[in-house]
Formats: structure tokens, sequence, C-alpha cells
């Protein structure tokens, strides 16, 4: 971490290189802070998100612990937790997609202690895709092997010039490559979506479908890919594409020497959810008996993708984890978190850097309300306000170091900017942790 401390206008400033920006699953880490005391004043070549994320960051002036509402000290904080957990029947644990994996990995052991689920972000986007992984497999690679060598590069429910704006600019069509040595005029800009998005507009092929028809059109693809001959009409009024489009599109496939599909929620979420993106990732599979083709989802929070390794590599699974016999099941809508709550089923709950009870659905916040559970949050949130006990905790990235996983499962560092008084994700759960553990009986 390179850190220097240099006069300024009168002012002490701190110059951060190399910090990275966790407010998208782009993670870039090569942005420039400069700090004065506990505020960034500058970040070099952040996109507008980015900028908003440091520019805009201040220290939450509330306590770090609030028992039923009121202040508290941490360590009465941590008992009360500790308590909730242990004495529940089907305690869970859910959020995890903004903290860094130190973090979510004592999560997943406290989730294990107390034989409760662990669930994350994940099952609320891109859940479908990490079912996909498991059914079809993933041709995968880094983002920099598209920054060097992609000439076909498809987006597919997803509109990164909205939400991820550095995606064109650092990995997908400008970049100069090994193999692409002329940026953007080397590559082909395919954009698959219900419509016109920014992103769109950026494409050398654009394919507005039907709204809900992603999964005819994937296979459309896969079936133009196996040569089988295909009625032109039903292919129309079905995807709302003429096939001589599509075929025109499988025809740039074959020929591309390095094709990249990056996809997003457009296809996870919606009609068909868990069929398209095993059709998604079994076309890509298809593309590979001709050239090299591989797949990638859009992640959106700073680590989910972090989330997903860490829980997978904790329980071997990667989201919708239940611990109640000692081992771990994986059941996506049984042991989802949204599911479990909108059943009635959960009586405790852990809930770290998430919001359910703004994007749950009524049941299932309607319930969270009425259990005790523990919220671990940098801002005051509607959950948290709700919590029996809320830590205010350090921002991961700003004031805390850690890993996060970029969303092409590259591990990055943090360097955090400045500290605050509050605690850090990591350290909260371990106290609460240790906690656990005693009231278990479990030897340190
Ligand atoms: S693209 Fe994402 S990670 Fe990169 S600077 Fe913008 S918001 Fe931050």
């Amino acid at each position: 971490m390179a850190t220097a401390v240099s006069k300024h206008s009168g002012a002490s400033l701190k110059i951060v290189e190399d910090a990275t920006c966790t407010f998208c699953g782009c993670v870039c880490d090569d942005i420039t802070l400069k700090v004065d005391g506990d505020k960034i004043v500058e970040a070099k070549k952040a996109c507008v998100l980015g900028k908003a994320w440091f520019l805009n960051h201040e220290t939450e002036d509330r306590p770090s612990c609030l028992i039923d509402g009121q202040p508290s000290p941490l360590d009465a904080g941590y008992d009360r937790a500790a308590d909730i957990l242990c004495n529940a029947s089907y305690p869970i644990i859910y959020g995890l997609s903004d903290s860094p994996c130190e973090a979510q990995r004592v999560a997943v052991s406290i989730g294990d202690w107390i034989g409760g689920n662990v669930d994350t972000t994940t099952s609320v986007c891109h859940g479908p895709s990490g079912m996909a992984f498991q059914s079809v497999g993933e041709v995968t690679c880094t983002l920099g092997e598209v920054a060097n060598r992609g000439d076909l590069i498809m987006f597919w429910g997803s509109n990164p010039a909205e939400s991820h704006p550095r995606h064109f600019t650092k990995y997908s069509l400008m970049p100069k490559g090994l193999f692409t040595p002329n940026g953007r005029k080397d590559r082909t800009c395919v954009v698959v979506d219900v419509r016109k998005t920014k992103s769109a507009k950026a494409a050398d092929l654009f394919f507005q479908i039907k709204p809900r028809s992603d999964f005819e059109a994937l296979w459309t693809l896969r079936a133009l890919a196996a040569g089988v001959e295909l009625d032109a009409e039903q292919v129309e009024r079905e995807t709302g594409v003429p096939l001589e489009r599509w075929q025109d599109l499988m025809d740039r496939m074959k020929a591309a020497r390095f094709g990249v599909i990056f996809f997003g929620m457009g296809v996870t979420m919606t009609r068909g959810k868990h069929c398209n993106s095993e059709a998604m990732l079994a076309l890509t599979r298809d593309m590979n008996d001709y050239t090299r083709f591989v797949v990638k989802p859009n992640r959106g929070h700073g680590n989910v993708t972090g989330a997903d390794n860490v829980v997978s590599w904790r329980t071997g699974y990667p989201f919708g984890v239940n611990h109640a016999r000692g081992y771990p099941r994986f059941n996506p809508g049984e042991y989802t978190t949204a599911d479990v709550l909108a059943r009635g089923e959960a009586d405790a709950a852990l809930i770290i850097a998430a919001d359910p009870m703004s994007n749950f659905s009524q049941p299932a916040r309607n319930h969270l309300a009425t259990i005790p559970y523990i919220a671990l949050d940098p801002k005051e949130t509607p959950t948290t306000r709700g919590a029996a006990v809320a830590f205010t905790v350090a921002t991961y990235g700003i004031n805390t170091g850690g890993t996060v996983y970029r969303m092409d499962d590259v591990p990055l560092p943090l360097r955090p900017a400045f500290e605050v008084p509050h605690p850090s994700d990591e350290r909260v759960l371990l106290e609460i942790e240790r906690r656990v553990k005693q009231r278990k009986g479990v030897r340190a």
C-alpha cells in the first residue's frame, strides 16, 4: 500500500494509492484517494458512482452499539447477540455481500456453531446462476483475459453503462490488450435486452427481444449452433427478432477468436430464471466446439462474489445453507432467507450489511419485525432501526482493510483511507462467535 502524507494548502493530506472501490462488482483497485482527516476530498480514476461512494462518505455520529434502541457498551451488545442466537431454535444469518471475506468467514462459523441458516444476497440476485454452475458448469476466465483477448463481447440482460460505469473502459470494450491492440476497434459489442438501455447505445449490434423471452432466444442460438433448422415465423413470434438476425449473430459467434457473454439480473430474475441461466451456460459450453467462449455474471455488490466463494469453501454450497443437522444442506427456496421469513419459520436473525426491511416481501418483513435480530451496518437503515442489537460498524474499503473478490473471482486487498471509532464487521462477529462458543461449551 503506497500511502504518503503531504502538505497541501496548509492542510495535512494523506494520499492512498491503489485504493479499492467496493461500490460495485468491478471493485476497481486503481483509485488514488486524497484524504483530509476523516474526509476523502478526491478519488482519482473513480467513476461517477465511485466518486459518490468515496466523497460522500461520512462517519456515522451515533453509538457503536444500541440495545433495544438504547446506547450500550459493545460488550453488552456482544453478550445479548450471543444470547439471542444461542436461545433460538431456527436462527438465520443473512447478507454478507458488502462485508470483507474475513468477516464472512466468521459469520459462516457462527452459523455452524448455532445450527442455523447461512444465506447471502445472492439468493435474491444471481442465485439461479449459482445453481446453474452446479448443473451445467461454468466456462470462465478473468476480466484480464477479457481485456487482452475478447473480440466479441456480449451483454445480455445487463446494463453496465449505468450499473458498472468502468466495465467498458477498464475491462471489456476499450482496453488495448495483447491480442486486441486497437482496443474498441478490435471488438464487436452485442447487447441483448428487452429495452434500449444506455449500454445498447454503445453496441455494434442490438437485439431487442420480447420481454420474458430470454429462454426462447437462448435456445434459438443453441439450436443454430447445432445446425438445427428453425421455423422463421415461430422464432420471430417468440423472440421478437427475425431468424436471419439470430443466424448472423451465431455466424459471428462462431467466427470470434474469444467470445464473452456477460449476463445480469435481466436473465436471472425474469421468467424462467433458473432455466435461462442454465441455457446461458449451456450455450457458452456449446460454442467451445467452435471457438473459445466464456460467460460471466455481472455482479452488483462489492463483495457478493466473495460471499459466494467464502460460503462455498466453508460449506460446499454458495448460499441458502442450513446447519440444523450438524452438517451443511443446500436447498434454495427452503433455506433462503426471503422464503424462511415469509413462511414465519425463523425465530432469530443475524443480518450483516443488508437491509431486508427495505427490500423483502411484506410477509417476510412482517415476520422479521416479530423476532429478535442483530444488525451490523455502517449506516442507520430500516433494518437497524428494528434490531434488538444494532452495531454501527466501520465501512469496508474506506475504514477497514480485508479482502474482496472481484466479479471474476479474483481476490483483491482493501486499502482503507482512515480509521473510525466504530468496530469492523470482523471484530463484532469474532466477539459474538467467542461468546457463542462459550455458551455452547466449546473450548477456545
Ligand atoms: S466501476 Fe464500480 S468499482 Fe469501479 S469505480 Fe465505478 S463504482 Fe467503483
